[in-house]
């Protein structure tokens, strides 16, 4: 009977702050009321209807009898001994996905996920293995942020500084509810983070990134691409056969003329599969339409040996390539492998 009325009950911070207010107002109380609800929610980040201190008692029972606040929880926390964190994150109907905090010298970094499980079939990553349970809500990647922010302040004394969609799932399949969440998460109503530290990474879905484009988002853009070649990209990331090269090019195309913000790839180089001059050729042909930067990322083995990072001789041919072409490139040292925490082992494994 209790589990009825709790199936029945709403999702609170699924309303916006409007209707809150209209809430109250219909309940005879002052719209001021979802104002002071709506700070309690997202930025005091409450738990409970309990803890709304400056509420009356009566009004937190109303609140009790007509909704719920679904928050996370963080279930098990592991520490790399690089200093990175992964948290479990258990939602509030049993599902489990996983976030980590990445620490530098000078930044700290979120890397939260956007979808439970992943229904993009990408070879070499470990959450494909999972298949696509459900969208998150806005709030359950605002919580993984403000989870991830806590523990920043409390292990490396300071705040949270950048986030990056780049935990489990395709932010880009998922597009209102991670829109809905960056704009709790840059509202001075809510984290009050600037849109300029915070990434969307996708494997490329053309629609979305052309939306994207029309609605100005301010946040900055990453693309999967791991390959420049069609027939190449499609054997490791099969949805390629359906969203293109070309597609995706003309799509980013379209961003950088409507936004002028740049691109960034993100690209692993593997042994015998795209480690050849051809392969950077095509990378180059790619990205010069724009200012881009090619992140180069050390691959995280998942599996039985499928997939084998290239060696050193074929990264600095990357290298030399790209910036004879004048595109800025990186080469990135993966962060907590130790714990599975690294890009593409996100799996839940515990
Ligand atoms: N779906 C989004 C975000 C999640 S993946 C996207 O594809 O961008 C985050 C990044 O990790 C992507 O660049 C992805 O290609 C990369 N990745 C996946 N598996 C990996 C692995 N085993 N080693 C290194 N990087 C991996």
């Amino acid at each position: 009977m209790e589990q009825m009325d709790i199936a029945k009950k709403k999702d609170i911070r699924a309303l916006t702050k409007e209707q809150l207010r209209t809430f109250f107002v219909e309940q005879g109380d002052k719209a001021f009321r979802g104002n002071q609800v709506y700070e309690w929610l997202w930025q005091k980040g409450a738990h409970s209807f309990e803890a709304m201190t400056n509420i009356s008692k009566e009004t937190r029972g109303l609140l009790d009898a007509n909704f719920v606040i679904n928050h996370i929880r963080v279930d098990q926390m592991q520490r790399s001994n690089d200093g990175t964190i992964k948290n479990a994150v258990r939602l509030h109907d049993g599902l489990v996905v996983e976030s980590v905090l990445i620490p530098t010298s000078t930044r700290t970094t979120a890397c939260v996920s956007s979808q439970v499980g992943c229904s993009l079939d990408c070879k070499f990553c470990a959450t494909a293995r999972l298949k696509r349970m459900r969208n998150l809500n806005p709030d359950e990647i605002y919580d993984q942020v403000v989870a991830i922010d806590n523990e920043s302040r409390l292990y490396f004394d300071r705040p949270l500084s950048n986030i990056v969609f780049m935990g489990m799932g395709e932010p880009l399949m998922n597009y209102k509810n991670v829109l809905k969440a960056i704009d709790m998460i840059t509202s001075p109503e809510g984290l009050g983070m600037s849109s300029k530290r915070i990434t969307v990474s996708t494997s490329g879905v053309p629609k979305m990134i052309r939306k994207m484009a029309d609605e100005q988002v301010k946040f900055k853009l990453a693309v999967s691409l791991h390959s420049a070649i069609d027939t190449v990209r499609t054997s490791i990331m099969p949805f390629n056969a359906t969203f293109t090269l070309a597609d995706l090019r003309a799509a980013l195309e379209y961003w950088y003329e409507k936004t002028k913000s740049r691109i960034t790839y993100e690209y692993v180089v593997w042994k015998g599969i795209n480690d050849t001059q051809k392969d950077v050729n095509a990378l180059v042909d790619f990205c010069k339409f724009a200012p881009s930067k090619v992140n180069l990322i050390e691959y995280n083995p998942i599996d039985d040996g499928a997939f084998q990072q290239a060696g050193n001789k074929a990264i600095d041919m990357y290298v030399n390539t790209l910036e004879r072409n004048h595109i800025t490139v990186t080469v990135r040292r993966s962060r907590g492998k130790d714990i599975d925490a690294a890009c593409g082992q996100l799996a839940n494994k515990s």
